[in-house]
């Protein structure tokens, strides 16, 4: 902002295009929207985000890597085609698959399970999901896929997840909440300690904002934001897509904080640490849940 304030001085205002010229798109939304389905592209490299915690997905959906001394613990595990490139990216980052205990899923869309099968047959880890959301596993896994394909593959139903549920592993103690409306049983975790250079912060994975249409599921989504607007002293969000449409997650996406992390110098704040935002982020879903609830109450009374 500074820098901006001086060249405005300067009357030459350089923070915004000049005529005729365009806005780059911000990176996590070329990898979510605009080349989503560019294979290649979508490979991005692994990275560290925390000492604990790595980033092993592709571009437009979090793959998250926990790791703890009695075993490591992987939220949600993206789909075909990526699913051997996320176990190629464990490995990478020095993290043998065999030693993931816990699969969490987010929620039952492809995108987040779809590599939970091959995951778990690689670690032989427990799946976790809520059990409406296992409903939606397996009916995804007993239909054709897009295009009359084969059904894709989805795990065995395993651990059910309720309300206040909580997994104990080496240091962490992790606490799940229902919040449905995305889904009907979407997955949110608390009470997860990363560590920068030794020092912890407690980080939040918020399974799915928003609501998936009808007057239900907007009741849930009000419900849904408000429980998570009620977990205190979140100093990280671990966003389950780097780019939240339609305008991004402010100040910048998973990736956009991770080049920060990039260029990071001694001194220099963690730019996943941001607790601001993340209060602002739920204020904004809790406003937009309310929008929704009563645009679905008007639509029921006509
Ligand atoms: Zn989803």
């Amino acid at each position: 902002m500074k820098a901006c304030a001086v060249v405005v001085f300067l009357a030459v205002n350089l923070c915004t295009p000049a005529f005729g010229q365009t806005t780059p798109e911000p990176l996590s939304k070329t990898y979510r929207v605009t080349r989503a389905n560019d294979v290649e592209f979508q490979k991005i490299e692994a990275f560290k985000v925390f000492d604990n915690l790595y980033y092993v997905g592709p571009g437009y959906v979090s793959v998250w890597l926990l790791t703890t001394p009695e075993g490591n613990i992987l939220f949600d595990t993206a789909q075909e085609p990526y699913v051997d490139y996320v176990i190629g990216n464990i490995r990478k980052v020095g993290v043998d698959p065999r030693s993931i205990r816990y699969i969490i899923l987010s929620h039952g869309h492809l995108d987040h399970f779809g590599g939970a099968a091959k995951i778990q047959e690689a670690s032989g880890a427990r799946v976790m999901a809520a059990e409406e959301d296992w409903k939606m596993i397996e009916q995804v896994g007993s239909r054709p896929g897009r295009g009359g394909t084969a059904a894709p593959r989805v795990p065995k139903k395993d651990i059910v997840v309720k309300e206040g549920d909580t997994l104990a592993l080496g240091g962490q103690k992790l606490t799940f909440h229902l919040t449905p409306g995305h889904t009907p049983g979407v997955v949110t975790t608390e009470g997860i300690t990363v560590y920068d250079a030794g020092k912890p912060y407690r980080a939040i994975l918020w399974g799915g904002a928003g609501y998936r249409g009808g007057l239900d599921a907007a009741e849930e989504s009000v419900t849904s934001a408000d429980t998570v607007a009620k977990i205190q002293g979140v100093q990280v969000n671990l966003q389950i897509h780097s780019w939240a449409e339609p305008n991004g997650y402010p100040g910048g996406g998973v990736l956009e904080r991770g080049q920060r992390l990039k260029s990071r110098t001694a001194g220099d704040a963690h730019p996943f640490v941001d607790p601001a935002t993340f209060t602002q982020w739920v204020k904004r879903a809790q406003e937009n849940a309310a929008k929704a609830l009563e645009e679905e109450r008007q639509k029921a009374k006509k």
